[in-house]
């Protein structure tokens, strides 16, 4: 790349950090606006292609973080002990001392944005746009812990009989082991992590075994930060180190982020332990619906569809996959939804022109394409050589029903006949998931109907159902989704602590 070595790194942090936070625009038209158009406080705009070839060549100029070793069993029980030693300290250092490390650690972040970009691109595949939100949120999990722990931490006196005082806190559990997926490698290894550190739990922090990495790059800018080294470890490597990390004596909770069958593996390692009974906050997948009538918006319905199917190469738990459409309508919007995702663009995720980079590994890609063989797809985009899925919509019969997460840029499709929104709704229910649900109608009655009925944890209505902000739409699901508490939100630090009454006889 010509002219590559004159933009240093730091030319690019005036960027906004704060993209990922701004309301969605509330008529994306087509997949070129992807990125939002309008300019944030600093006079940026998104679309600015100069400003984004800017900060994808300092993205290609960071030097390339190594790869940390993958644990062995002796590393876990060598690790775990180590966190159990250093715990002690972190649970009575003040919450707002903890807190500030937090803060400092959210501002080291925005300081190497490229270089994490650059990481989140050539370790997940992450575009330029999905990696700019997902350094946002990671800060903004950093920012938003840090003020809730040391609400949450704060020794209360509570009212009692006379001659008695009775103080009620929140502190640590011990060592907290968190496991994180390879789709957010950053925001929720990171969001799960800090809630751990914030509460003034030691904790031992298994990233997914495709992305160490950026885990790496995020434990050191902690222990830059003042996260004492032993208060956090990190421990690359696959099943064979998540089963003995939560074997380990020293484990006081598991805060977990991937597949159901996952979590419920977890649970049954955790309850077939001798000793105490340990909290597990999983956070797992969905089968999540859109419903779409014949009053939608069919320019705004298009560009949600486009954004939450197939944004992030449809790799994310929250992600669209299947959309119920009124029969009225439906021939319609599905043109308009296919000829939309005709025009996105897959390829390098550096190229600040790509929509959609590359499938996480080769397994993921072998899955999907088996899952799209099985199907006559109605649509199906065109994708470059390499580990690409072109979004692809497949159109099921009436009875046929979609059983599994399929995790790609792959709608599925089902038509509704105008009485029968409560039999969609059923149908919905029956999949014993409910993470994200999305809906699209101009009609009051309506709106007030189905969101009333449907079981998801985060529902969206008239917008994308994509890109949860911290603090704002805390996510997570029910069911088979999750346990809760919600990330992001005001109870899920609760789950990280112990409580204490001392009452005292005055
Ligand atoms: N929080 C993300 C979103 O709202 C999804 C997280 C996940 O995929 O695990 O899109």
């Amino acid at each position: 790349q010509a002219g590559d070595d004159d933009v240093p790194v730091a030319d690019v942090l005036d960027l906004p950090t704060d993209l990922a936070s701004m309301p969605r625009h509330p008529n994306i038209p087509a997949p070129a606006a992807l990125f939002d158009p309008r300019p944030n406080s600093k006079g940026f705009t998104f679309g600015d292609r100069p400003a984004l070839s800017k900060l994808a060549r300092a993205m290609r100029n960071a030097p390339e973080a190594p790869t940390p070793k993958a644990f062995t069993k002796a590393d876990v029980t060598a690790a775990m002990s180590r966190a159990a030693a250093a715990f002690p300290a972190w649970r009575d250092t003040a919450p707002a001392i903890r807190a500030a490390a937090l803060r400092r650690a959210a501002d080291l972040l925005e300081r190497d944005r490229a270089a994490l970009m650059s990481t989140l691109a050539r370790e997940a595949g992450k575009t330029i746009d999905d990696g700019i939100a997902e350094v946002r949120e990671a800060v903004d999990f950093l920012r938003y812990y840090a003020d809730e722990a040391e609400t949450l931490c704060a020794s209360r006196t509570l009212p009692g009989p006379t001659g008695e005082s009775n103080v009620w806190r929140a502190r640590g559990r011990g060592v907290f082991v968190t496991v994180a997926p390879w789709n957010f490698p950053l925001a929720i290894f990171l969001g799960q992590t800090a809630a751990a550190l914030a509460a003034g739990n030691a904790v031992v922090a298994k990233p997914a075994p495709q992305t160490p990495r950026i885990a790496a790059r995020a434990v050191a800018l902690l222990h830059e930060a003042g996260v004492p080294q032993d208060a956090l470890i990190l421990a690359p490597g696959g099943t064979e180190v998540g089963q003995a990390l939560t074997a380990d004596s020293h484990l006081a909770g598991v805060a977990f982020t991937g597949s159901t069958a996952t979590a419920k593996a977890i649970a049954r390692a955790l309850a077939e332990r001798d000793g105490a009974i340990l909290p597990l906050i999983a956070e797992t997948g969905g089968i999540n619906a859109m419903i779409v009538d014949a009053t939608a918006l069919p320019e705004q319905v298009t560009g949600d569809v486009v954004l939450s199917a197939f944004r992030s190469a449809g790799q994310r738990c929250s992600a669209s996959r299947i959309l119920y459409v009124q029969e009225d309508v439906a021939d319609r919007m599905l043109d308009m939804i296919a000829g939309a995702a005709a025009t996105m663009r897959l390829g390098d995720p550096m190229d600040p022109a790509t929509d959609i980079g590359p499938i996480i590994d080769d397994e993921a890609l072998d899955r999907l394409k088996a899952h799209v063989a099985e199907h006559r797809p109605r649509f199906q985009a065109k994708a470059p050589e390499g580990r690409f899925m072109p979004p692809t919509i497949i159109e099921l019969g009436r009875n046929e029903k979609l059983t599994k997460e399929v995790f790609g840029p792959v709608l599925h499709v089902k038509r509704w006949r105008a009485n029968e929104i409560d039999r969609v709704l059923e149908e919905i229910a029956a999949t014993g998931y409910g993470l994200t649900f999305g809906l699209h109608s101009r009609i009051d009655a309506t709106i007030a109907h189905v969101t009333a009925r449907v079981g998801a944890g985060n529902v969206y209505v008239n917008r994308n159902q994509i890109g949860a902000i911290v603090g704002s739409q805390p996510f997570g699901g029910r069911g088979m989704s999750g346990t809760g508490p919600k990330a992001g939100g005001p109870l899920y630090l609760q789950r990280f602590v112990e409580e204490v009454v001392v009452s005292t006889d005055t």
